[in-house]
């Protein structure tokens, strides 16, 4: 049963660049516009007449764009939920303007191992994400860490739970690795590690929604009857101001946002798109994470059940449900 018909949220790309090269990743291999401030203010407009919730500025790295700290503060005047989920490497230079600004703050940190670290990073990061947990927390931010769980990487989850983010009173999130495309995610998770994750996932501080791991022994979106719910949850732009659908990941289609996104967004011809979210070749055995999370909060199904518990309980922490609650 659908419970939520518009959508929640909004994944806007403000750039494809990116000061990183991580192995499992291939969108800093793209060449990229920078969104504008009109379009994001015009978009914003728009999202909110949609009825979205969250904006997740992302990226690329979204620290890149200089004029980033503008649009997360006319997100936050018009009442967005707003994350962001930056490699560090440009967070001190930024720290001061964004104070305030983020909701959901991420650091990407994936071991404790520094050399480990950057390798898979493709570049020296591992120091700048200690400084920036140093510095958010001097401002009196709550920033997390985004920890992305590979099979070979599962040792140095505890390491960094118990050197970084206990001390440092941080939310660790578990967020198991998704293949896409032709990008090398390695080797699909084992049935012992999500095991594991879910034993983690009882830790104190340590945030991980189950139905991430439901999918996965599900053997992920399955196009006869699909979970996903991309194109319909999710509002996706890109830095050349189009409207992509059903999802990034795919981009099945795009359509240029002339200037009024929610006219187009209701057009016949971004919704013939649409209805074919989870049904395309390409969807079968999917878990991409970025669009099966708001999947699992539009639909009542065993997923649903499985996310509500770590949802409410990280809303409660990072107090946006109070947000939610207003809007
Ligand atoms: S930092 Fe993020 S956007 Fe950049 S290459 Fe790595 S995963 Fe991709
Ligand atoms: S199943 Fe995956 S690839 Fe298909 S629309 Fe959904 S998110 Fe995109």
């Amino acid at each position: 049963m659908r419970l939520i018909n518009r959508p929640v949220l909004c994944n806007y790309y403000v750039t494809y660049r990116c000061n990183a090269s991580c192995s499992f990743c291939d969108i800093w291999e793209k060449p990229s516009d920078y969104v504008t401030l009109g379009n994001v203010k015009r978009n914003l407009l728009a999202l909110k007449k949609l009825g979205v919730r969250v904006i997740d500025f992302t990226g690329g790295e979204p620290l890149l764009h200089r004029e980033i700290d503008l649009f997360l503060l006319e997100a936050k005047k018009m009442g967005f939920i707003t994350t962001l989920t930056t490699n560090c490497l440009l967070y001190p230079k930024w720290a001061n303007k964004l104070h305030g600004l983020v909701d959901m703050l991420h650091f990407s940190l994936d071991y404790y191992n520094p050399e480990k670290h950057n390798l898979s990073r493709g570049v020296n990061c591992y120091d700048h994400v200690l400084d920036s947990i140093k510095i958010a927390i001097s401002l009196g931010e709550r920033p997390d860490i985004l920890f992305t769980v590979f099979e070979e990487n599962k040792d140095e989850i505890l390491p960094v739970y118990e050197n970084i983010a206990l001390p440092n009173k941080l939310i660790l999130i578990l967020n198991p690795v998704f293949g896409y495309n032709e990008v090398d995610t390695g080797v699909p998770l084992s049935p012992s590690t999500l095991k594991y994750l879910l034993k983690l996932g009882k830790l104190k501080n340590i945030h991980l929604d189950k139905a991430f791991i439901q999918l996965r022994k599900d053997g992920g979106n399955h196009v006869e009857n699909p979970v996903c719910k991309a194109g319909s949850s999710t509002i996706v732009i890109s830095p050349e101001n189009k409207l992509i659908v059903p999802c990034y990941h795919l981009a099945t289609k795009s359509f240029q946002i002339s200037d009024n996104l929610e006219t187009l967004y209701y057009s016949n011809e971004v919704k013939n798109v649409i209805k074919f979210e989870g049904r395309l070749p390409g969807c079968e055995g999917c878990t991409i994470n970025c669009y099966m999370q708001p999947s699992f909060g539009v639909e009542l199904n065993k997923y649903w059940f499985k996310s509500l518990p770590s949802t409410i309980l990280y809303s409660i922490k990072k107090g946006t449900w109070k947000k939610l609650k207003l809007s």
